[in-house]
């Protein structure tokens, strides 16, 4: 009998958790309701709050006994204007203002921008564009320590909004002082994936990963364009990564980020790397308890287009319906793989196996699952590396897999179809299958006289040595 509830889709969900989730209870509520990964936003909350977070979640995964993904979202080096006499000030359209360096609260005439990189970044005729792309300026004069910028689209300007600058490349890394503090407690505190935001050259991706020393998995945030410029390079050297359409959408006109995001999503479905779809997708829901039919389209599109997962971020973390958002997703996605329409996708966007032994036996192993309708693919994995091959597959029937790294498990959370189980390795072809039946049943995936097709390392216990296909009767 099924003790542990499967999923009915293959599109995770991730839910960022704040205020309106924390709870552990509604950890728990989130859990049931679809949420496959949570997010821990270090742009906001105390140390002590995520950790309470964290021990929330791994006690869920503990009676839920399905591994869990915890994701810490780090700030990056988001630039900010300081402060501003009485909290805020009119622009008009036309008028000329100033940025500078200094650290009086800014007034009518100018504001701080605390950041010497900006200064040294800015080019005349730059964009600077502030809250979310509200207030839209360009940049005229600029010294050492000050630019005088012209106000093209006005607005109320207010204490701390944030800045951003599309053209410029910062001369600085995706990590500043806090991010590094923060990523040191995150991993000591044991989560799963370290998402860099603003990532804008490989090279950031490198630090950080020597920095984090393979302690959780590195997913990159593509929010700037020039991220863009070498964005193959930045997907080789990430685990996975983000569509985080909120702030690519300031950068970049937002009539660009639908086809960016397809792009992206194809890119890393090629080389096997998770992609995550993210930002505003059942933003209504921060304040309604139905989403918007737009919104529905928008999840429905990300799921057509084979992304791994999708995301919530405020409307679970601060809305007023943190549970049923996460209903929806699950719905609307369930609902879409369930189209033909989306499994004939999957079909003809099937990238081509590589030159190895997993690839090839993965490949076999969707081919041979379709044709002996068997009722699962089971992996044997301990680095999760041939996991995330058989999910590059996108193959029509659920993907079971068996490890003996609670660790691998955990972070596999985020791939397309991957059903994860932590549990020791086979000590030979009979305990293999034995194991395998028995995960299957346990999920509900597989009953007596289903087939299973199964893919293992032999010897057992080698990681990197997938190369044996076993198909298995349920018994
Ligand atoms: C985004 O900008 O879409 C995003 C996910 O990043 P953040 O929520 O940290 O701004």
């Amino acid at each position: 009998m099924a003790d542990i509830a499967q999923r009915n889709r293959s599109t995770k969900i991730i839910a960022t958790l704040g205020p309106a989730s924390s709870a552990p209870e509604t950890i728990a509520s989130l859990h049931t309701a679809g949420a496959d990964l949570f997010r821990l936003n270090f742009s906001h909350g105390a140390h002590e709050d995520h950790l309470a977070s964290l021990q929330a979640i791994r006690e869920v995964e503990q009676s839920a006994g399905v591994p869990i993904g915890v994701m810490a979202d780090l700030q990056g080096p988001k630039i900010r204007i300081g402060t501003i006499d009485g909290g805020g000030i009119d622009l008009a359209d036309g008028a000329t203002y100033r940025f500078d360096l200094t650290d009086r609260p800014g007034d009518e005439k100018r504001a701080p921008l605390p950041h010497p990189e900006v200064f040294a970044a800015l080019e005349e005729g730059m964009d600077l564009l502030i809250d979310d792309g509200r207030l839209r300026l360009t940049v005229g004069k600029i010294g050492d320590d000050f630019a005088d910028c012209e106000v093209v689209t006005g607005g109320h300007l207010s204490d701390r909004k944030g800045v951003n600058l599309p053209q410029a490349l910062l001369p600085m890394g995706a990590m500043t002082a806090k991010d590094q503090a923060d990523l040191l407690f995150a991993l000591d505190a044991g989560v799963d994936w370290v998402a860099l935001s603003f990532v804008q050259r490989p090279d950031d991706i490198a630090e950080a990963r020597r920095l984090i020393a393979g302690r959780a998995a590195v997913m990159a945030k593509i929010e700037k364009p020039a991220a863009l410029h070498q964005i193959d390079e930045i997907i080789e050297l990430a685990d996975a990564v983000m569509v985080a359409r909120g702030d690519l959408g300031v950068e970049l006109p937002v009539e660009e980020v639908p086809a960016l995001q397809k792009d992206l999503v194809r890119r890393a479905r090629r080389t096997g790397k998770p992609v995550v779809v993210a930002t505003q997708m059942l933003e209504s829901m921060v304040s309604a308890p139905v989403p918007t039919r737009a919104e529905v389209s928008d999840v429905a599109t990300a799921v057509y287009d084979g992304a791994d997962a999708v995301m919530l971020s405020g409307e679970t973390a601060s809305g007023d319906y943190p549970v049923a958002a996460v209903e929806v997703m699950d719905r609307v996605a369930a609902k879409v793989e369930s189209d033909p329409g989306y499994r004939n996708i999957m079909d003809a966007e099937h990238a081509d196996p590589e030159a190895t032994s997993a690839d090839a036996i993965t490949a076999a192993a969707r081919q041979v699952a379709e044709t002996i309708s068997a009722s699962a693919i089971v992996t044997y994995t301990t680095s999760g590396s041939t996991a995330l091959r058989a999910a590059r597959e996108r193959p029509p029937v659920p993907t079971l897999v068996l490890t003996p790294s609670l660790i691998t498990a955990r972070r596999l959370a985020v791939a397309w179809g991957l059903s994860c189980v932590h549990s020791a390795d086979a000590s030979g072809f009979t305990d293999m299958v034995d194991r395998a039946c028995r995960a299957a049943a346990d999920r509900g995936i597989a009953v007596t006289g289903d087939r299973l097709v199964i893919t293992a390392g032999v010897p057992f216990g080698t990681p990197g040595a997938t190369n044996s296909l076993r198909i298995a009767w349920v018994p």
